[in-house]
This record gives structure tokens, sequence and C-alpha cells, in this order.
């Protein structure tokens, strides 16, 4: 292409809004325009990259066995209704009505259409397991949209759904697909870290993130230094450590279960209001049941407990377990039995709580004046603190350290939680209706090319890896006032693009310096500059990412780039 047509509106400053790199060079580099808070124009060459990561995206989804299908952005309010999300998405959701005044939501993930579509088109497991993707525009009313890419209201998805006659059959999927990603995202040269994270209000079972490595990312993550453990610091135990009234000190395992109930029915079940922002979770030390109560808006150490503790879900024991109902006792909830198996240990966030309640000696761990029988049950100790840097990785194996992630992508085994609400159901093979078990997958392509930028850049502007960058050849005609100039310009241009090169050629009457700095920004990684020597046949090569630069002769320019 040649450069003097393409709309590519580079900028000399740093647009103010802007504050991290990715947002400040895509904007400078002409890759992408803002039209409102949030909301983004692809120019030609923020197009083209993104063309190339879907691409990639599509290749491994396939790969995958996965199906493409494009679902509306449009959705009719009775959907979200239903799952039960038209309340609990909130001020997320963007609605609208039509002249009908009938309500609708825009699209901020697919769960409730693509449910539907499948309980009225598929009755049977001979179609199983069946997975569906879909590469399209999301719309979240984000409270802080900032970052460019990286936190939009009108972003593109990449989002998967899985269906399943079981457990078995779900893992199968979920194990090729956390594999396509590690492949789609290495595709993209991005260092990054698949971790463990937090099933939260969807109330799933296993569930990774897919983190790349970056300071300007929003989420912590903590790993081991020498193993393959990695998880949101969302989801790293918050117990590392519970000592026994005779001063063991066990580390505690979360208890992994699928039939996960809400605070509400837990409090439902037990005949207790529900204080707001109560949560609770389960966790097993050797073969016991602990669970753990906190408030959910209480900050320690900088990250709300809300998003430690599992918001929303308490963690319930598996029928096949001893423990037959465990409730969380502080507060409003009142007094309830805990069984004598069950300990339950509370953080100083509810510690006020239960001072209201019931009194508590003063390091907030033993509460003497609270006899198990007729209150709730504190019979051990606990030393509760969220995981930090230098603690023992739960795996055992290596030292905890932390790092920001940028979430580009997120794997989520959801059970059967939304084949139930929409009643989604099919015939097995004994010939009984049953409820899909389904699992979803998303990766943010926006988010993924900023995120690139971020691991790609220096103080001159961007660069790309090579499955990303916009064009393979940079063409830089230093002076298209001299003749010369321009007769090996464009033969070398046209020599390019008959070799299949897809070339950019900046034939534009700008001065040498602008054409330099346009070119550092825009980041193709092999410049050709026709300058000076191009009467005796030579151009003058340049590597963006290295700064290696040597002359090469035009008749050996399609070797020396090979
Ligand atoms: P976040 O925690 O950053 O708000 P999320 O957990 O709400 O993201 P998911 O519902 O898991 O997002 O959506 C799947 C993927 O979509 C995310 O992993 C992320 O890459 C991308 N994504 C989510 N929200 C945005 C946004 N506002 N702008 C750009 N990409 C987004
Ligand atoms: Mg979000
Ligand atoms: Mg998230
Ligand atoms: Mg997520």
């Amino acid at each position: 292409m040649r450069q003097s047509n393409m709309l590519i509106p580079t900028l000399r400053e740093v647009p103010k809004e802007a504050e991290i790199a990715s947002h400040q060079l895509l904007l400078k580099a002409g890759y992408i325009r803002k039209l409102a808070s949030g909301v983004y124009n692809f120019l030609p060459l923020g197009k083209k990259v993104m063309r190339k990561l879907e691409s990639i995206i599509r290749e491994e989804m396939d790969r995958a066995g996965a199906q493409e299908i494009q679902m509306p952005s449009l959705q009719p309010a009775e959907l979200w209704q239903t799952s039960g999300r038209w309340n609990t998405m909130g001020l997320e959701l963007m609605r609208l009505n039509d002249r009908h005044e009938r309500q609708f939501a825009l699209g901020a993930t697919h769960e409730e259409v693509v449910t539907s579509l499948i309980r009225d088109e598929i009755n049977s497991y001979k179609k199983l397991p069946l997975t569906l993707y879909q590469i399209q525009a999301k719309y979240r009313d984000e409270k802080r949209p900032r970052f460019g890419l990286l936190r939009g209201r009108e972003f593109l998805m990449k989002d998967a759904y899985s269906f399943h006659e079981d457990f078995d059959s779900l893992d199968v999927t979920y194990d090729r697909l956390f594999d396509a990603y590690k492949r789609i995202f290495e595709r993209c040269g991005l260092n990054f870290r698949a971790v463990i994270a937090d099933s939260g209000a969807m109330g799933g079972k296993d569930t990774h993130e897919f983190m790349v490595l970056s300071d300007v990312g929003e989420d912590t993550i903590a790993y081991s230094d020498t193993s393959d453990y990695a998880a949101n610091v969302e989801m790293a135990p918050v117990v590392t450590q519970y000592k026994t009234p005779q001063g063991e000190k066990k580390s505690l395992e979360k208890v992994e279960t699928p039939n996960a109930k809400t605070m509400q029915e837990v409090a439902d079940y037990l005949g207790h209001t529900l204080q707001e922002g109560m949560k609770a979770i389960m966790f097993k030390v050797d073969e016991r049941l602990v669970l753990v109560v906190t408030r959910g808006d209480h900050e320690v150490n900088d990250i709300k407990v809300k998003n430690l503790l599992n918001a929303d879900i308490v963690e319930l024991a598996t029928e096949n377990e001893t423990i037959n109902a465990v409730g969380a006792g502080f507060g409003s909830l009142g007094p309830i039995n805990v069984p004598e198996e069950v300990d339950v240990i509370a953080d100083n966030a509810v510690q006020s709580l239960i001072n209201a309640t019931c009194g508590a000696n003063e390091n907030g761990y033993h509460y003497k004046n609270v006899t198990p029988e007729r209150d709730f049950a504190v019979n051990q100790y606990a030393d509760i603190r969220f995981i930090e840097e230098g603690d023992p990785s739960p795996d055992g194996q290596g030292t905890i350290q932390f790092a920001k992630g940028i979430e580009v992508g997120h794997v989520f085994k959801l059970g059967s939680l939304y084949a139930d609400k929409l009643g989604a159901s099919f015939l097995n093979k004994e010939g009984r209706a049953q409820s899909y078990v389904m699992g979803c997958y998303g990766i943010g392509v926006t988010r993924t090319l900023a995120a690139v930028v971020e691991q790609y850049h220096d103080e001159n502007g961007m660069f790309w890896p090579d499955s990303l960058v916009p064009y393979d050849v940079h063409i830089i005609n230093l002076n298209a006032k001299k003749e010369e100039q321009v007769e090996v310009s464009e033969k070398v241009y046209d020599q390019l693009q008959a070799k299949g090169y897809e070339a950019l050629y900046d034939d534009r009457q700008e001065r040498a310096g602008v054409k330099f700095n346009d070119s550092d920004l825009i980041g193709i990684t092999h410049r050709i500059t026709i300058g000076k020597r191009a009467h005796e046949g030579y151009v003058e090569y340049k590597h963006r990412q290295t700064g290696e630069q040597q002359d090469v002769h035009i008749d050996e320019l399609v070797g020396f780039l090979q």
C-alpha cells in the first residue's frame, strides 16, 4: 500500500487521556481513534492487526473442534430475566427499549442466547459434545472504562460455549480448549500464565484465567518460583495457616463441590436472614471441613475480601461427604448450630460483628463465651491472612511471588446453572431428560491486541511479533523529489510485492525525520530505506526491534529478507 493514500493519522503529542503505553501508542501511531469513552474506531493498521489476531484464534478454535456461529447483540430482556442476570448484572448491562417499549439488552456475554438456542435445536445426547464460538462485539457499561482497549465499553470478544452429557465430557473439552488458548497466546508472542481463578457469582467449578504479565495489569497473580502453580490472588488460599489447639500448623485445601449453594439459599435453608456482604467458603483440613466466614465489604491487604472469598458462594459438602449442612453463624444471620465435625473460623473483618453478637477475646480468633451447643462453634484457632510474597507455595513446591497481570482469557466449567435456569435439557442414553453440563471460554480480542503492545514497545513506538505485524516490510523513500530514489523505491516495492510480501510504501512528500518517526511508531519489523546510495543499487535495511542495520543490494534483497 502506498502510504500517501492511507489513513494513518500519526500524532506528535501523546494524547492527554492516555496513561499507559498501549493506549498512547495505538493512538499516536494512528491504529485507533476514540469515538466515546471506551468506544473506538479501528483504522486500517489497527484493523489489519486485529484480522491477523482473529485468524490465529479461528485456526486454533477450529483445530480444537469448535464451530463458528454468530449470535445477535440485541437480546430480549426475557432471556436475561429468566437467568436472573437482568438483575445481578446491574448497571454493567446495557439496556434499551424498542418502539413498542419492549426491553432489550446489548450482549455482554452470550450464555443466555446460546443456551436457549441449544435448548430449541438439540434434544439428544447423540449430538454431544458440541462447542460453538463466535468473534463479536460485546457491550459492558464498565464503571471505569480506561486504558484504551484494555477496558472498553464496546470491545471484541471471542466467546465459546460447550455442551455435554456429564462433567467427564466437559473435562475433555475444557482441557482441549485450555491447550488451544495456550497456543493462541504463544502465537501472539505473549509472556503469560494460566492461573487458577475465582468462579465467583457464576457458580461454576474449575476456572482459569490467562494473564499477560504486565505492570499495568489490574489483577495480581501469586505464582510459585519453581513450579507451575499460579493463581489469581483472589483465589490463592486466604487461610495460609491453620493452628490446632495443640499449636500444630496445617495448610488448608479448598473443597471442590459442584453443588455449590448461594449464601441466600443457605440462609433460607437455615431459616435466617442474610446480612449484606456476608461471605463464606469451605476448606478442608485433613479430612475435616472448615467454614471460613468473613464480611464482603472489608478491605484487607488492599484486596477486597469480597473477591477473595468467592463472593456470594457458600460451598457445601457433597452428598457423599460426612457433613450434612453447615452455615455461617455471624451477625444478623443469628446463632446457628454447626455440627461438631465442622470448624468455623473467622477473620478480623467479622470480629466486630461477632463482638456485637457474642463477644470475643482480643485476638479475635477464640470465642470463649460461645457454647457450641447453643451458638455457632468456633472450636479451633486459626491464623487467617491472605497469601503473601515469600509464603510457601500451596502445592508444596517453591516460594510465592507476585506479579501483575492483564486478563486476556478466561475458561470456565459452568456446570448446569444456565441449562437449569433456561430449561435446556436433552434425552440421555437411558432416555431420561437431563440438563446440559456446560463450559464457557472467552478471549478479549481487542484487549489482547493492547496487551501485545504493552509487551512489545520501546520509547520510539511499538513493534510486533511476526504473527501480528500489519505489513511484512516498510519501504521508505527518503526523498520523494529525487527521481533516482523514486525509481529505485518503485522497483523495490514492485519486486517485493511480486514475491508475495505485503509492503507499506512511504511515498509521501515528507521530511526524512517525519518518515523515520512514523516508521518507528508504526513498528513494522523490516524497514528498507532508499536514500543516498540508490544510484549504486544499495538500500539500507533496519530491524525495528533489534536496531540491526546494514546496506543491502536490491538484487539481494529478497534473499536477505528470507
Ligand atoms: P475483567 O475482570 O477485566 O472485568 P471479566 O472477568 O469481567 O474481565 P469475562 O467475563 O471473563 O471478563 O470476559 C472474557 C474476556 O473478555 C476477559 O477475559 C477479557 O479478556 C475480556 N474483557 C472483559 N471485559 C472487557 C472490557 N471491558 N474491555 C475489553 N476486554 C474485556
Ligand atoms: Mg468485568
Ligand atoms: Mg475478571
Ligand atoms: Mg473473567
